[in-house]
């Protein structure tokens, strides 16, 4: 009984955030002051959109006109809650963070929009992506290159 509370509690603590990332262990953070803003894997935040075909492709950027897997991030991984797209030039992939009223994330992805201090954190959906608008935040950073 006490064991089964235990792992009911430690699902309850997760639900709230952690995205089955952790930050690394015998590793600093550091703190900075961070623009937040939520996307989601919609045409809209991801610039895309169907072509005559009905299939996905890029709107803008490099990759402009050409097929686009939606929800692939810039890294290769699939999104998901606690993908963070940043920077990579300031915060590469594999970089863990620590974001108030969001949980733990990491750095898979990038976006035109996103440079220096901006980073944009996943939502399932673009409605819960809008919710959390633009907040500036205290990030904890665990660069952790891969
Ligand atoms: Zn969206």
């Amino acid at each position: 009984m006490h064991r089964f509370s235990y792992i009911l509690l430690l699902i309850l603590l997760c639900s709230a955030g952690c995205h089955g990332i952790k930050p690394p262990r015998n590793t600093r953070y550091i703190e900075r002051e961070i623009q937040t803003t939520g996307y989601c894997k919609c045409g809209k935040c991801c610039n895309w959109k169907r072509n005559w075909l009905f299939r996905p492709i890029f709107t803008s950027g490099p990759n402009k006109g050409q097929r686009k897997i939606v929800g692939m991030t810039a890294s290769g991984a699939m999104v998901k809650p606690g993908t963070i797209a940043a920077d990579t030039s300031v915060y590469p992939f594999g970089t863990i963070m620590y974001i108030d009223g969001y949980g733990y994330g990491r750095v898979e992805d990038r976006g035109g929009a996103i440079k220096g201090q901006h980073i944009d954190l996943y939502f399932k959906s673009h409605k819960q992506a809008l919710i959390w608008g633009r907040k500036n935040k205290t990030v904890k950073i665990w660069i952790v290159s891969k």
